[in-house]
Parts: structure tokens; sequence; C-alpha cells
């Protein structure tokens, strides 16, 4: 087919194919390595939206490839009758780097499905009702996860949703002191805000949350779906805060940049409704042994490169830059935010943040907006990154921000 985002329009998302027409992004990708993905038409694009995270060890990392390729050769897909060892070993290696007693893990195939084991995992381990999640927080969209996240606007259409979610205010213990009971299973939290809009906690939010769990008997489910795997200079974000979460959700750059993975990481006590069902909660594909060789391999190579050191040092060094940026544009960048190569850059309009991303991509540079909060672009590339790399995609932002500069008056 010749006529690609044509062909999507037909047969999947006339409105969405609409949207991309509208800004600018008719070009269809064909391959991609490091940090760049080349297009049809053989057009090199910078890219710094990173699959939304996806790729932390960037496009096609040789080792995680090979290791694919090995696993392919032997068996991809398990019995599901015998024990897999590559699930065996992803699960060890994941109790040895996840913080604390996190001991346990049970795999799926995405960033949702691990919500939804989390919140099931914490109502059967308590035998209580009730979650609480934060305004803003994006935990994905299949029923459970789509009930505590924090848009109206995905959720209004689908509703009743699952019931006892109890929203509060994103990093405002008071709040949450104030709906804390003895009827609470979970607190569901993002240890920063991805798709709110890269929101950062104050320093007390996140041991704060601990305390008030540990004072209730309630489990603390840390989603690290967006933060996991290195970008925001430590290999979970959690671990900026000393706090050890009770569930730990993991999925998008899990897989390497090749396979989708998911998985919860528990301590013991939120593994409880195992024992009286220890087929409580399974998936067929999950943890399978592509996935769990690949993923093995994506943890090796995340931690023998030090990505999540090189997300904290190049993210030193783009920070001020980007903060320049902003004082040279201030009534177009109304805040610039973020930890390690996790930055968000809020606009005065949605339609500002809109422009920007289309001049970017007129210059060759993919960045994305968040999904909860339309006025800020998000920077999360792959942490394979150059230096020069991101030297490079500082000057077509400033670019960018020349052009949009000059029809502004057009976009508030
Ligand atoms: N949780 C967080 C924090 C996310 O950022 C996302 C996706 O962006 C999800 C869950 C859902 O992941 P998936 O799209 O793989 O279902």
């Amino acid at each position: 087919m010749d006529d690609i985002l044509g062909g999507f329009e037909a047969y999947m998302n006339p409105s969405l194919g609409r949207t991309y027409r509208f800004m600018g992004l008719d070009h269809a990708e064909h391959t991609a390595s490091g940090a760049v993905v080349v297009d049809q038409d053989g057009s090199e694009y910078l890219d710094l939206a990173g699959g939304y995270g996806v790729f932390v060890q960037g496009y096609r990392h040789p080792r995680i490839v090979k290791a694919a390729h090995e696993q392919l050769d032997l068996m991809p897909l398990s019995s599901r009758v015998l024990v897999s060892p590559r699930q065996v070993e992803l699960a060890e290696r994941l109790a040895t780097v996840t913080p604390g007693d996190l001991t346990y893990s049970f795999f799926c195939n995405s960033g949702t499905e691990a919500v939804e084991a989390a919140l099931k995992f914490a109502r059967g381990s308590t035998g209580r009702p009730t979650i609480i999640s934060t305004e803003g927080a994006f935990h994905g969209k299949t029923y459970g996860s789509l009930s505590v996240s924090g848009r109206d606007l995905y959720q209004t259409p689908f509703k009743p949703l699952v019931p006892d979610v109890i929203r509060v205010p994103y990093g405002n213990l008071e709040a949450l002191r104030a709906v804390m009971s003895d009827r609470v299973a979970a607190v569901i939290v993002e240890p920063i805000q991805g798709e709110g809009g890269v929101i950062v906690p104050p320093d007390d939010y996140l041991p704060g949350i601990r305390g008030l769990c540990d004072e209730y008997g309630a489990l603390m489910i840390a989603d690290e779906v967006q933060t996991g795997m290195g970008h925001t200079g430590r290999l979970f974000a959690i671990e900026h805060s000393g706090v050890v979460p009770d569930l730990l959700c993991l999925a998008k750059a899990l897989g390497g940049g090749v396979m989708p993975i998911g998985a919860v990481v528990g301590r013991p006590n939120a593994w409880a409704l195992f024992d009286s069902s220890p087929l409580i909660h399974t998936s067929t594909f999950g943890g399978n042994p592509l996935a769990c060789r690949v993923a093995l391999e994506a943890l090796n190579v995340t931690i023998e490169e030090k990505l999540p050191q090189r997300a904290a040092e190049l993210g030193a060094w783009l920070m001020p830059q980007l903060q320049e940026l902003r004082v040279m544009h201030p009534e177009l960048i109304r805040e610039v935010r973020g930890k390690g190569l996790m930055i968000g850059l809020e606009f005065a309009a949605p339609g500002i943040g809109g422009m920007v991303m289309s001049e970017l991509f007129q210059r060759r540079m993919l960045a994305v907006y968040t999904l909860n909060n339309e006025r800020v672009i998000r920077l999360i590339p792959p942490l394979v990154i150059e230096l020069s790399q991101l030297q490079d995609a500082l000057g077509r932002l400033q670019e960018a921000l020349d052009v949009v500069e000059t029809i502004k008056e057009d976009l508030v």
C-alpha cells in the first residue's frame, strides 16, 4: 500500500488519521536503531519521545535482538504445562534489583494489565474494597486501570466504572489522610506522574504515603510503567525516596524495545490471595519465554551500560539548557520540570504545544504531548542517546520555538 495514512484512515481510525494529517505526521516509519527512526522515504528522525518510555535501551539494541533470536530458535511460547526457566530467571533477577523485600513476580503483556493485576492483588490480599488514586494519574485504559486513572475525558463514556475508587489531588498528603480508613485496600501512585504532565511530587510525598498505608494496613502500589528502568536517574524512580512499595508495576522499557511485557513485583503480604487459589489470576501469553528472555537481557543491558546514571548525567546537562529556552520564550514556555531524562515542557496553551510538536516534526524530531495534559510536551528519549544528538535536538527545538514565537497570538 502506497498511501499508508490513507489506509490508516480507511481501515483503522479515521479520526486519529485526520489528526496525524493535521499535525503533519504523514510519513510512515520503516526502521530504527539507537535514538533514530527512519521513514519509508529514508528520512531520519531524532526520537526524543522514545515510544512514550519504551526505548530506554534504544531501538534494536544488538544484545537484546540477539537474545530474542536465540529464544525464538529454542521456544518462543510456553507449553503452559511445564514451568519455563526464562520466567524464573527473570523473576529472580527482578527480586534482586527491586528495592527491599519485593520478592514475587507476576508477568503479563502490557502496563494496563500490570495495573489490573496489582489492583486485584490488593483487594484479594487485604479483603478490603477501596482503592485510592490521584487526579491526573494515568494507569491504562482497561476497566480497572481506567477506573483509577484521573481524566474524565477517557472515563465518562464508559461509566459505570469499577466502584469504590476515591481520587485525591496528587502530591497532597493531607487530602490523602482525610480519606484513609480501614476499608482501603491500596493507594496507587506514580512516583512521577507521566501522562499527567511530568509532575514531580514534593520529597516527603512518597514516604508520607508509605506511612499512611502502614498506619491503616493498606498496600502501596507504585506504578512505574513509565518511570521504571532508568529515565529518572535510578533504575526505579521510587528509589529516590527510599520507600519500598508493596506492589511495583512495570512494562514499557522492561521489554527492551523488542517485546511487549508487563510485570507486577510484590512483597509476600501482597501475594496472600494466591494461598487460597494458586490460579486466581493468570494470563495465557503473560511471562512467555521470548518476552522473559528479552526482558532479562534488557535489565542486564540497562544495568551494565549504567543507563540510569547516563540519564542523570545527560539530564543534568539538558535541564539548564531548557531553562534557558524558557527564559528566552517566557510567553511560550511556562515551566520546565522533571528528573533525569524524563522532562516536561509546559506551554502557555495546548495550541502552542501542538504547534511546537508539528514544527519539530518538520525538523525531523519526534516529541509527544502528555495524554492527560495537552499543554505539556514530554522529552523521554532512549537513554543510549549521544550528547551530540541531544545538542542537535536542542538546536531543532530552538528553531521550532523561534517559528512559533512569530505566530503565537493565533494559538492562545
Ligand atoms: N501506567 C503508566 C504510568 C503509564 O504511563 C501507562 C502508559 O502510558 C500505563 C500504565 C499503561 O500502559 P499500557 O499502554 O502498556 O497499557
